[in-house]
């Protein structure tokens, strides 16, 4: 009898941690949320870009072998968050849909040139705004706008419509408006806030996770009005990592950003669990 026992233990134990949620990051504000059913991918962006191709504004292309390594055809359905369309935020869009083509997107308007440079039909795209709220599967989310960070000097960059070709460089990709997002996967709650610009959100209770985006050199503010408001069992900063160096080179952190605590040691992607 207490075989049996252990066996439907270890049963039990295979079946909740098959639904259970895996989180992986890749740089930037790359993101997958994965789970036996779904994956959700946010921001892709597996390409660098050297710091020389961004300055010149030189011709930026997918690396299509990294892509499809990290994001190719899988039996899951497969849906992407964009949060806004900077290229180190969307740069691999278009490929990762031309190689799962019935994934879905969720993104601003800002989306729609991007795919129309690439042929997708624009309907693949859901516009999304503050407000918003989807769900599929296992996922409900909640969808909000926030402000993008400055360049020193308050400099914005890349501000405005993308005008992709064939041709285009890392900032000929604009932006008007960025998004965040809560996520609810089962019992576990997410806050994705992908800039050093705080915000008010609605009282989330404790939640699991918070990921933020360190997209700025002062952080103080961001510290007071969201982190410390916040009830996060846990924090993970993004987007403080040089992206102007390979993916699959040693990670590091950018230059003159700051970390939260210690900057994560090891090769991209790293488990968020
Ligand atoms: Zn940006």
């Amino acid at each position: 009898m207490p075989k049996l026992i252990a066996f439907a233990l270890f049963i039990l134990m295979m079946i909740s941690n098959s639904f259970a949620l895996d989180m992986k990051w890749f740089g930037a504000t790359c993101l997958l949320f994965e789970d036996e059913k779904t994956r959700l991918i946010v921001d892709p962006f597996v390409t660098r870009v050297p710091l020389h191709k961004v300055l010149f504004n030189s011709k930026v292309e997918s690396n299509k072998e990294r892509v499809k390594k990290y994001f190719g055809p899988s039996d899951k359905k497969t849906v992407i968050f964009i949060s806004h369309t900077h290229y180190d935020h969307v740069l691999d869009l278009p490929e990762v849909m031309r190689l799962n083509p019935k994934a879905l997107v969720y993104g601003t308007k800002d989306v729609i040139p991007i795919l129309t440079a690439n042929k997708i039909e624009p309907k693949k795209l859901k516009v999304v705004k503050e407000g918003s709220s989807i769900s599929f599967d296992q996922f409900e989310v909640n969808f909000f706008e926030v402000r993008h960070t400055n360049l020193p000097m308050n400099i914005e960059f890349a501000r405005g419509v993308s005008k992709i070709s064939k041709d285009s460089g890392a900032r000929d990709f604009k932006m008007e408006s960025n998004l965040s997002f809560f996520l609810k996967h089962k019992e576990k709650k997410i806050l994705f806030h992908p800039t050093a610009i705080p915000r008010e959100y609605p009282a989330f209770g404790e939640i699991d996770l918070l990921i933020v985006g360190l997209t700025s050199k002062n952080i103080d503010e961001l510290k007071e009005k969201l982190i410390a408001k916040i009830k996060a069992k846990k924090v993970y900063p993004v987007h403080n990592d040089n992206f102007f160096i390979d993916f699959e080179k040693k990670l590091r952190k950018m230059p003159f950003y700051p970390t939260l605590g210690s900057f994560p040691e090891g090769k991209l992607p790293l488990s968020i669990n």
